[in-house]
């Protein structure tokens, strides 16, 4: 017979929504107030904003205008990092052909452009450093060449497979054969405007140790979170360090796919999704997800499956990249994104899922170390009790990120005196925020929290709801109180 107190009871309290967060990246094809409204309505929960084409002066006027057509979204700017791209193809793009030589050269005035029999790469040491032997790879890594000799200035490659070439496509060769590390000093510039325009959350691209992420940290100041973008060997090799300096973690597929095996993809996602469980981060998985959805209506068997089989692993959200931000339909990209991500979590083994996971991971962080021990006696009370919600009490948001990651089946509710906050929750699995004003004391703090989730909506008179809360006048602030409170 089923234990009925393993269930969490809702009959009269709202239903949690769709616990998988969207992230919708913004572009030309979403860019407009009206469409970013439209998005939300869809289901984005979060806008992310690339920097690595046009002005940090364009970038600024769309991050006003997400904001002011979508207040509540969460804003994730995604620097650009060490990048390297071949000077422009012509319009129309150029076709490399397999099988045949093509020279690479550095971009400079005397090679300004690229074209099918001559490739210009836009860096200093690349060129002079590549060896015989060497694999590169151009735009999303259809097209590779191998390096067969050198001829002064110049590197003669062999084209392995060939495809159209267009703009200004990426060149990924091994990290070895350039000096660029990240955060570049682009990055750090414009790293200093968004600080400086609020954005909630920045994402480093090409994170291959802690210390990148540690340069980033001191450069942004406290105030928005870091996501780690996990996208070459190095950063995959080098991952828990990574997960204990960083607050998000993004599984990058689709620099990923040229610098790894592409067989080794899926597996490395199913290891930085466990890994950011691990530590209580929350995970995006990102590229490609819908990406047929760019030019169609309606996405492919396997892109539906792919978004749901990220859900049944435990990601935190799921991204589109190119679906919305040059797509036909940005909106219809998103509302499908998140029919699939919802039906996937009909199947969604909860009760599993929290009693197969591993303490969590807090790097000899000694406050994290009491969150992480409290948050996982809240789940279990949460069972027992058939609570229909989980009460995070949070400034900075750690506490509902803790709990989350036991992705209950009672409702987690964040409540919060920042909207910051709220905004930065908007990537956490199953996390909802209510704005609360600001308590001085643990009493108090648990009062307002339950009469707010109470007036949404999310507990009725007589349900048991677990709380979690702090003592504000600790010198470290630190989540040490469990409450369960019956609502009368
Ligand atoms: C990726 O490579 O998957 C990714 C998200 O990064 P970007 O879109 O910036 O290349």
């Amino acid at each position: 017979m089923q234990d009925q107190r393993m269930t969490p009871c809702f009959e009269g309290a709202r239903r949690p929504a769709r616990r998988t967060k969207i992230v919708a990246t913004i572009g030309p094809a979403s860019w407009q107030a009206n469409t970013v409204a439209e998005l939300v309505k869809a289901g984005m929960d979060m806008a992310r904003l690339p920097l690595a084409h046009g002005s940090i002066e364009d970038a600024v006027g769309v991050l006003r205008t997400i904001r002011s057509a979508a207040p509540d979204v969460g804003l994730l700017a995604d620097l650009p990092g060490p990048k390297i791209r071949a000077a422009a193809f012509p319009e129309g793009g150029s076709a490399v052909v397999a099988g045949t030589s093509i020279e690479l050269v550095k971009e400079d005035a005397k090679h300004p452009t690229s074209g099918s029999s001559r490739i210009a790469v836009a860096n200093e040491d690349l060129i002079a450093n590549l060896q015989p032997g060497d694999r590169v790879a151009l735009g999303d890594g259809g097209v590779a060449l191998t390096i067969e000799s050198r001829a002064g200035d110049r590197v003669i490659a062999q084209v392995r497979s060939g495809g159209l070439l267009q703009g200004r496509p990426g060149v990924t060769a091994p990290a070895s054969r350039s000096s660029l590390s990240t955060p570049t000093e682009d990055d750090l510039e414009k790293l200093a405007v968004l600080v400086a325009e609020g954005v909630d959350v920045v994402a480093v691209s090409f994170v291959n140790r802690a210390a990148d992420m540690e340069i980033v940290r001191s450069a942004a100041g406290p105030g928005p979170l870091l996501c780690a973008k996990i996208e070459t060997p190095e950063g995959v090799a080098a991952l828990d360090s990574i997960l204990a300096v960083s607050e998000s973690v993004m599984v990058a597929r689709g620099d990923l796919g040229v610098r790894i095996p592409i067989e080794d993809v899926p597996h490395v996602q199913k290891q930085v999704i466990r890994a950011g469980i691990r530590y209580g981060r929350p995970v995006i998985t990102a590229t490609q997800m819908l990406e047929s959805m760019i030019s169609s209506p309606v996405p492919t068997r396997a892109e539906a499956t792919d978004v749901a089989n990220a859900v049944f692993d435990g990601t935190s959200a799921v991204m589109l990249s190119g679906e919305t931000a040059i797509g036909v339909n940005p909106v219809e990209a998103v509302a499908t994104m998140a029919a699939i991500a919802q039906r996937a979590e009909d199947n969604f083994d909860y009760r599993s899922w929290g009693s197969g996971l591993d303490a969590q991971e807090v790097a000899g962080h000694e406050t994290e170390q009491v969150t992480a021990t409290i948050t996982a006696a809240a789940w279990r009370a949460s069972m027992e009790q058939g609570s229909p919600a989980i009460i995070a009490c949070t400034r900075s948001g750690a506490t509902a990120r803790a709990i989350a990651r036991f992705r209950p089946e009672a409702q987690v509710i964040a409540a919060t005196p920042l909207e910051m906050t709220a905004r930065q929750l908007k990537m956490s699995w199953g996390v909802e925020s209510v704005i609360v004003k600001e308590s001085y004391s643990t009493d108090e703090i648990v009062w307002f929290a339950v009469q707010e989730a109470v007036e949404q909506g999310y507990a009725k008179q007589g349900d048991v709801v677990v709380v979690l809360a702090g003592s504000p006048d600790e010198p470290e602030p630190v989540t040490d109180t469990l409450r369960l409170v019956r609502v009368h």
